[in-house]
């Protein structure tokens, strides 16, 4: 990924290496200026080693040499204060303005693509971190890591290069206690490693805590159970505090660790170092220089703390970020998708041969050995108890899985050979609970097709009986949602639903028990909306209401995953021993989850 960034990287460096240079250069007037009064005061003293084979012209007062070496300082220094500006802006460009919000939409991107599994597996907040929180880590390997270890070397070179072209016995001497850093700064990336990766996850773990309790306040609040949170997110709260307390322990050791050696090197040079100005085997100046470029080393050296802790950082935020980035893409289209044969879509035959899926390997098959032949325009009402598998094969038509298994056709192709969004365009989908999204509720039913010409999204909200009260609200179909006084009720937010369903004039409409939370009335409603919106549609619905069962061309009975009876209503009721009185009776709502939906069947039976 950094390499793709290579040209600004480089240009960074670039500046960086002006920025050495200058930094030494203005070291170096120091030394000499040092050196000019040195040989002014006394004349036995070594010459000022001017640099470049230039020497000033006999006769130039020391003073003046000395001003012009000072105004020389300054000038440089003042570049370096515009450098180092110009390099923090181009750093800030490229990581904050191009790589995170790349590597954000590349994550989010990748999210989209995924498959459900990947999201069974996942946490919400933990995925939420890895867009924000995680991308930050990456990125901070381009900035922190990768180009400051670059200037690190770099630096630690040009010192090293010029210190040994000056006295290379004195070098090695100040540089005795490098070995002894490395040891250091390796064994504190080792233990400090676990401690970060230990945290993030404990992070983690406090956020999805968090944004469960948000979600869920009404069945905290409704249980009392305020108090047991409370204490629960505390003690995760605390343990995360630990975790960073240990991993801030380990650091605040190790740099005064560091820099306890480096002032070894320092009391080395001036021992050794004042010995040879003594024995005039080395310039005042000279030694000032050195003193100076020991002081810059030193702080490289300490900067590599500061490197390895970012470096594990951001190497445990990528794992989790490129672990997002490499999943593969399990429901995909194909390379060369093909045409399906009715010239304006699809007809909307749906088949299923031998299909059985399972959620992950080795577990139970959710549905098994299952075949279904519905005509264009039919309806296939499915029946069983909660757990029997309904929701798995309305999922598996829109490929959100694929199966195990067997195939699906559609007018005789296989899924898995269709163009995806060409697919789930010709389907509408309708769940137990309708998502809407905080915008309007002209954009909440024309979720996914934003160009939706406002007439059909209107009529689409008629059909659905949604068009009354969407009318009083307080913009009407601009109202955005979710915001005060706009807060809909379970049967209004499900006439959104359908009206979203029908929209696109879908051939394929999958309804996966529809009115289970609604009451009585709206159910009523709903169903005769439905029954309009059916004709001409090949309708799988997932439902218990008798009226609809009545309806539907085929009953297929679900238990367990496997298909157990099927037939007409009138088949079904006519079977001695058959198990549709039962599903239907008192005792198909033990096992159903929502016994407001028990209203809604009585009423649509009324109905
Ligand atoms: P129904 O819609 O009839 O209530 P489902 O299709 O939701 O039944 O579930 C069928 C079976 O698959 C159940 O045993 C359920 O526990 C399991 N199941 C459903 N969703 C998942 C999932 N995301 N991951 C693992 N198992 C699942």
């Amino acid at each position: 990924m950094a390499w793709s960034y290579r040209r600004q990287c480089l240009a960074a460096l670039g500046l960086q290496v002006a920025l050495l240079l200058l930094g030494m250069g203005g070291l170096a007037l120091g030394g000499l200026a040092i050196d000019v009064v040195r040989h002014a005061l006394d004349e036995a003293a070594p010459a000022p080693p001017w640099p470049l084979g230039w020497s000033p012209p006999a006769g130039a007062s020391p003073m003046l040499l000395v001003i012009i070496l000072g105004g020389a300082a300054l000038l440089a220094a003042g570049m370096r204060a515009y450098f180092n500006i110009l390099y923090a802006v181009s750093v800030n460009r490229l990581v904050q303005g191009e790589i995170v919000p790349s590597l954000r939409t590349q994550v989010f991107g990748k999210m989209q693509r995924l498959a459900f599994r990947f999201f069974d597996g996942n946490a919400s907040g933990a995925l939420l971190n890895r867009t924000t929180s995680d991308v930050q880590a990456v990125r901070s390997f381009v900035d922190l890591v990768l180009i400051q270890s670059l200037i690190m070397l770099m630096s630690l070179g040009l010192y090293l290069g010029y210190m040994l072209r000056h006295n290379v016995g004195l070098t090695l001497w100040c540089l005795a206690t490098t070995p002894l850093l490395l040891i250091t700064t390796m064994v504190f990336s080792r233990r400090v490693q676990p401690a970060y990766a230990a945290n993030r996850a404990q992070m983690d773990d406090l956020v999805l805590r968090m944004s469960e309790s948000i979600q869920g306040m009404a069945v905290v609040r409704g249980f009392a159970a305020e108090e047991i949170l409370e204490a629960d997110l505390n003690r995760r709260n605390r343990l995360v505090r630990d975790g960073q307390q240990r991993i801030f322990r380990h650091i605040s050791l190790f740099s005064p660790a560091i820099g306890l050696l480096t002032q070894v090197n320092v009391i080395v040079l001036l021992a050794y170092g004042g010995s040879l100005v003594f024995r005039r085997a080395l310039s005042l100046g000279d030694l000032v220089v050195f003193a100076g470029l020991l002081q810059q080393f030193s702080t490289q050296v300490t900067n590599m703390a500061t490197v390895v802790n970012t470096l594990q950082e951001s190497l445990i935020g990528a794992r989790r970020v490129f672990e997002v980035l490499d999943t593969p893409v399990e429901i995909e289209s194909p390379p060369a998708p093909r045409a399906l044969p009715a010239a304006d879509g699809m007809a909307g035959a749906v088949q299923f041969e031998g299909v059985t899926f399972a959620y992950g390997q080795g577990r139970r098959p959710a549905l098994e050995a299952i075949d279904i032949d519905a005509r264009p325009g039919s309806c296939v009402a499915l029946l069983g108890p909660a757990g029997a598998g309904k929701s798995t094969l309305l999922g598996l038509i829109p490929r959100f899985f694929d199966p195990t298994r067997g195939i699906i056709r559609i007018d005789g192709v296989d899924l898995r050979e269709l163009d995806l969004d060409q697919l789930r365009r010709q389907i509408g989908v309708m769940f137990q609970d309708s998502f809407l999204f905080s915008h309007t509720v002209a954009a909440n039913i024309a979720y996914g097709w934003p160009e939706a010409p406002r007439a059909d999204v209107e009529r689409a909200a008629r059909i659905a009986g949604a068009d009354d009260f969407v009318r009083a609200l307080a913009h009407g179909y601009d109202t955005v949602l979710g915001e005060s006084g706009a807060n809909l009720s379970g049967g209004q937010r499900q006439r959104l639903g359908l009206a979203r369903a029908i929209l696109r004039q879908p051939r394929i409409l999958l309804m996966d028990d529809p009115t289970a939370a609604v009451d009585a009335e709206t159910a009523r409603d709903i169903w005769s909306a439905l029954a309009e919106t059916m004709h001409g549609r090949t309708t799988f619905v997932a439902t218990h209401a008798p009226a609809l069962l009545q309806r539907a061309d085929v009953i297929l009975v679900l238990e367990a995953g496997r298909i157990v009876e099927r037939g007409t209503f009138a088949e079904l009721s006519a079977r001695a021993g058959g198990r549709l009185p039962a599903l239907l009776g008192d005792g198909a709502d033990d096992h159903h989850p929502d016994a407001s939906s028990r209203a809604a069947q009585s009423g649509a039976i009324r109905a």
